[in-house]
């Protein structure tokens, strides 16, 4: 790969790796950084799915492994912490099995994980060869914990973004989303990411799943954020379901009466709510 097209696709990543906030400097190869995935992108599994959002199904998700998060309440863990779960693929790979899934009557290609950031070489080598053939947006759908760097990338190649807006402004080792998620600085590191892309006019459909315990320091603050952001649509998740790793508030199931109010929520504040 030449130099041009190694900036491109993000290549560079693969040796001296930026794309998330931890900015390992990862030699991926040794898969050294905190997110393990290594030079060689592994798929958990793929598939047409029905559970997207109404404009994006059936969507062929494509389900990365390894992720740079570490919720501990992922219900995914086997594969997103797990950067060699499943099968190794390629962007020729991936474009023979894109091709197939659109024959097949996918509506949208979602690159999904664990998270797809630690994978955008290959996300953006395997949209460079698809090229016209593909006639389906591409999805973009992660935690949105990315640098500037990752964006830059992402620019022009992806179509939708659906990133994941899960915890609320607090700071520090105590914060939600650094001690449930894993993600120092989350707040504004994911904020900022899906305000830029939403200044691009790309169209962006940002999830937040509702957690037990959750209202107050996650909920309300996020919604009441997204507010600001008049043309960002919002899908609120309401099936979570504690893995059995769960603790505390988290091992409990969701309040039937915080799916109430975090839908006055979202009406009161006049959001663009989507199913
Ligand atoms: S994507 Fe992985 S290797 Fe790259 S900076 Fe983030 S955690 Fe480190
Ligand atoms: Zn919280």
């Amino acid at each position: 790969m030449s130099a041009g097209a190694a900036s491109l696709t993000g290549a560079t990543h693969l040796t001296d790796c930026h794309l998330c906030p931890f900015h390992c400097g990862a030699r991926r190869a040794t898969a050294s950084g905190v997110c393990r995935v290594g030079a060689v992108s592994y798929v958990a599994s793929e598939m047409l799915h029905y559970g997207e959002e109404e404009a994006l199904r059936p969507a062929h998700a494509i389900f990365f492994s390894g992720c740079t998060a570490r919720c501990s309440f992922c219900t995914a863990a086997r594969f997103a912490f797990n950067p060699v779960y499943g099968a190794p693929v390629t962007a020729a790979h991936l474009t023979a099995r894109i091709l197939q899934r659109q024959a097949e009557g996918a509506r949208s290609v979602c690159f999904i994980g664990g998270d797809p950031a630690p994978h955008i070489p290959l996300i953006l080598a395997t949209l460079a060869t698809l090229g016209a053939q593909r006639t389906i947006p591409a999805v973009f759908n992660s935690n949105f914990y990315l640098t500037d760097a990752a964006l830059d990338l992402l620019d022009g190649a992806i179509d939708i973004y659906l990133p994941d807006l899960k915890f609320g402004p607090a700071t520090g080792a105590q914060s939600c989303g650094e001690a449930i998620g894993g993600m120092p600085d989350y707040w504004r590191v994911v904020t900022g990411a899906i305000a830029r892309v939403a200044a691009q006019g790309k169209q962006v459909i940002v999830r937040h799943l509702l957690m037990p315990g959750h209202f107050e320091c996650c909920t309300a603050p996020a919604l009441t954020w997204l507010a600001t952001q008049p043309a960002v649509q919002v899908s609120l998740l309401t099936q979570y379901l504690a893995p059995v790793h769960a603790r505390g508030a988290l091992a409990r199931p969701l309040d039937q009466a915080d799916v109430t109010r975090a839908r006055r929520l979202a009406v009161d504040l006049g959001l663009q709510l989507v199913r």
